[in-house]
């Protein structure tokens, strides 16, 4: 990104409120603005159908931008696109002109619109609506219809019978569409434009299964296609749909759009070039300021719960994880360690003092709670202020209803709101552009998604400010204090791996129930090869039937039920009070255990329930409200083997004497005993055994082992080995998201002074997915740069001897102990110094 220096007279007015007039300059880490950008127009194509064009000048749109134009024409001729621009940019312009002008050509077509959320789909389909509403008389209109699990049977019957235009999301396509594809005939037949927007949302495990899902959408679109249609004159692509992946701004949006697609690379054509506006931006770093111990959460007059601190988790409304409503809490751990004031008590100042300021401001926070707690805090503070200012900041998130998000979309555009605090669910899709500030509290886990996030502010003529609130923890402290690894460092590649197994396995049984599958189907799916190998062993296991013509699926249930799409790890463990019944929430499978064990402290909207029973066979865990004055914590042992005789193969490389690793491992883990402790002074009060089975995770690990001379050479006694190996691991983990498209939460560690399988020392960190998620692979790729990073992130901290911000992890199966910040840093400079100079670059 071009950046430009600011003489300080043309400092953004807005930096003054942020610092309160000079009073928090020091909290100010690192400010960079960015310079304006022209808009550049084309002509409407030729192509293009009149009505259609005339739909969009009636909206506004005299001409288009020349990106929309590009990718609209590549779309036409029968290339698939990957279209890559900013938020605001106007992805949907570029879809909607080739696909509704197809519609209305001569020849049947029809057009499915994936998103990966309900929600979305529905704010597409009123634009889209309002679209062919202003298209003139004349032509037939399109029929256009969202169809989701929750359309009632007779409106799917008209979509299926009717729709020109179907909008709609993955998990319909696995669960329903497809699986009743005699229904959807019509629709299949005639299908010329699969639009896939959002695309960048579609990574990990969940993208591995959407890719997958629309291999088998393209097959059974050939299957019922007329064998005459002829692919478009002047093209050399196939005659299958044309696929329009729109994403965020990412690196390498045509391999992501390939490898999701199933489509060659050379048939893809990327779009990169924004040419819509954009107003000056000024993009500030900022890190809250140290106070002493738990007082932070007195001082501001917020409880301690999970939102404020590193401890918390991802936003269950990333799209990538659910839809749906979950309100997990974790047990607020080591929260008495914190040495700098919570991301979220921060920006609720910061939102106050810009909304009293009249700027309007777009806050956004890792979880819905954090939403709901930031601007509960701005407007206590805003009160006494003036009594009217408090009712000019909300809250935002999913779950609301389509008619209550446009009513608070459309009270901040006019400005009747001022400020809006909100989870990622405001950062796909929604219409809001052109405020005057976003505050972004905590790293959105990508610079994709900040980049998506600080869109929303400025707009042509008009300059935006960005805030980057950092949390405490070892990445947010690492980025505010390098401001190149936020501006300079590439955006990050989605990243997904089709050839999972455990993917592939239960999308190949699903495909075979869809259709028997044929020797030629094969390499749809992936390296032929590979996908014999896993239909062999589902052949083996009795849940496909080989056949001289085919692998067939002779079971009465429908194979769609064994894949888990987003890859959650099982049903989630429901939290319900025993007393009433009433659900206080859900925990994740994977988490359970550790979590709502019997006995644990489950705190829930501030208020401290106790887990009566954890039933592992009802997925449900019963509480009891209590006050107590204690919280859990869990211990947790773990195992981890390297499989070297499994599917994949072990790949290997030397650094000198040091030696990384990548494939499959089995985790072996079990939660074993809790300890009881004080509040807030984190005293032991007692510790019970605990009788929870073992687990087991087959997945993908990246690793790195250290012979003992090493160790010795950089200084690290025996003593300090598996502190300075523990404290490297967790760190390491915390850092992987700078390179991947992941959470720390996607990913999970074992460290050892001695590993049976390597016979040295060794730190392996792993994806929490069955089968792996393409995570570590990232890691091993990128190797020194991810260590480096890890080392200059423990070096950065001011701490003394290890931190949330460092090298304490938020889920330490063992207590965070025993860790050792400085031999860390030891290790870390012994292992990098046999780094090839190549790949430290
Ligand atoms: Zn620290
Ligand atoms: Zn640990």
């Amino acid at each position: 990104m071009p950046a430009d220096p600011t003489p300080a007279s043309e400092q953004h007015p807005l930096l003054d409120v942020l610092t309160a007039r000079g009073a928090r300059a020091d909290r100010l880490t690192h400010v960079r603005t960015f310079p304006a950008r022209e808009g550049v127009t084309a002509d409407w194509p030729t192509w293009a159908d009149p009505g259609v064009v005339d739909g969009y000048r009636a909206l506004g749109v005299a001409r288009p931008w020349a990106h929309q134009v590009e990718a609209a024409d590549a779309a036409w001729a029968g290339r698939h696109v990957a279209l890559a621009t900013s938020t605001g940019s106007g992805k949907s312009l570029a879809f909607w002109l080739p696909a509704l002008t197809a519609v209305r050509g001569p020849a049947p077509a029809t057009v499915l619109y994936l998103s990966p959320t309900k929600a979305l789909a529905a704010d597409q389909l009123v634009g889209l609506e309002r679209l062919v509403r202003a298209m003139p008389d004349g032509a037939p209109r399109p029929r256009v219809a969202t169809c989701d699990g929750d359309t009632p049977t007779d409106e799917r019957r008209w979509v299926t019978e009717h729709a020109d235009v179907v909008l709609t999301n993955p998990d319909f396509l696995h669960f329903s569409m497809l699986p009743g594809h005699r229904r959807w005939a019509r629709l299949l037949r005639g299908l010329r434009y699969v639009v896939v927007d959002e695309g960048h949302a579609y990574r990990g495990v969940f993208g591995a299964h959407v890719s997958l899902v629309l291999r088998r959408l393209a097959r059974l679109a050939a299957h019922y296609r007329p064998s005459d249609r002829l692919a478009p004159a002047g093209t050399t692509a196939s005659a299958g749909p044309v696929f329009v992946v729109a994403s965020a701004t990412t690196a390498e949006p045509a391999v992501s759009t390939a490898r999701l697609a199933g489509v060659p690379l050379d048939d893809v054509v990327a779009v990169t070039a924004d040419s819509s506006p954009a107003g000056r931006r000024t993009f500030a770093l900022w890190q809250p300021p140290e106070v002493a111990g738990f007082e932070r959460s007195r001082a501001s007059g917020e409880a301690p719960t999970h939102e404020d601190d590193p401890w918390a988790l991802p936003d269950p409304l990333d799209p990538t994880h659910t839809e749906q409503e979950a309100d997990a809490v974790l047990t607020p751990r080591g929260a008495a360690a914190h040495p700098r004031r919570s991301a979220t008590a921060e920006t609720a100042d910061l939102l106050a003092d810009l909304t009293a300021s009249g700027a309007r401001t777009l806050a956004f926070t890792r979880s819905r709670r954090g939403a709901e707690s930031v601007a509960q805090q701005a407007r206590d503070h805003l009160r006494p202020v003036a009594t009217d200012l408090g009712a000019r900041v909300a809250s935002y998130r999913g779950g609301y209803l389509p008619e209550e998000r446009r009513a608070l979309e459309e009270a901040l555009r006019t400005g009747e709101l001022r400020g809006l605090a909100t989870t990622n669910a405001l950062e796909l899709g929604v219409d809001i552009s052109g405020l005057d500030a976003v505050l972004v509290a905590g790293w959105p886990g990508t610079r994709v998604s900040l980049w998506q996030q600080a869109g929303r502010a400025g707009r042509a003529g008009a300059e935006g400010l960005v805030a980057f609130v950092a949390r405490e923890d070892p990445l947010d402290t690492y980025l505010v204090t390098h401001p190149e690894a936020v501006f300079d460092a590439a955006l990050e590649a989605t990243v997904f791996d089709p050839s999972n197994p455990h993917v592939l396995a239960p999308q190949l049984c699903a495909a075979a129930q869809e259709v028997p599958l044929r020797a030629e189907d094969l390499s749809a799916f992936g390296d032929p090869d590979a996908v014999r190998e896993v239909l062999d062993v589902l052949v083996a296991r009795g849940a496909l039937r080989r056949r001289p013509s085919g692998w067939y699926w002779t079971h009465a249930q429908p194979a769609s039920g064994m894949a888990d799409l987003r890859g959650s790890g099982g049903r989630p463990v429901r939290v319900v009070e025993a007393t009433t019944g009433r659900l206080l929430g859900t925990v994740d499978a994977g988490s359970a255990d550790g979590q709502v064990h019997d006995g644990a402290v489950y705190v829930h909207q501030g208020a401290t329930f106790v887990v009566d029973h954890l039933d592992l066979e009802d997925h449900v865990a019963l509480v009891v409200r209590k006050d107590v004055e204690h919280g859990t914590w869990s211990r947790e042992v773990m195992e981890i083997a390297i499989d070297d005789e499994g599917h994949r193969p072990v790949e290997g490389r030397d650094w000198g004497p040091v030696r990384w690793g990548l494939g499959p491992v089995e985790v072996t883990s079990q939660v074993v005993s809790f300890q009881r402790r004080r509040l807030p002074d984190m005293q032991v009060l007692g510790t019970e055994p605990l009788d929870l089975p073992s687990r087991t995770l087959a997945t993908t690990a990246v690793w790195w082992s250290v012979p003992e001379f090493v160790l010795r050479a950089a200084g690290v006694s025996p003593d300090e080995a598996p502190g300075a190996l523990h404290a490297a691991e967790h760190a390491s983990i915390g850092l992987l998201p700078l390179l991947a498209t992941c959470d720390r939460w996607d990913l999970g560690g074992v460290s050892t002074e001695l590993h049976p399988d390597t016979g040295e020392a060794t730190v392996f960190v792993y994806d929490a997915y069955p089968g792996g998620a393409g995570f570590a692979e990232r890691g091993y790729a990128l190797g020194a740069r991810w260590l480096a990073a890890t080392r200059d992130a423990i070096v950065a901290c001011s701490c003394a001897d290890g931190c949330p911000a460092c090298v304490q992890s938020p889920k330490c199966g063992s207590d965070n102990a025993p860790l050792d910040k400085a031999a860390a840093v030891r290790l870390l400079d012994a292992v990098l110094s046999h780094a090839p100079e190549a790949a430290t670059a």
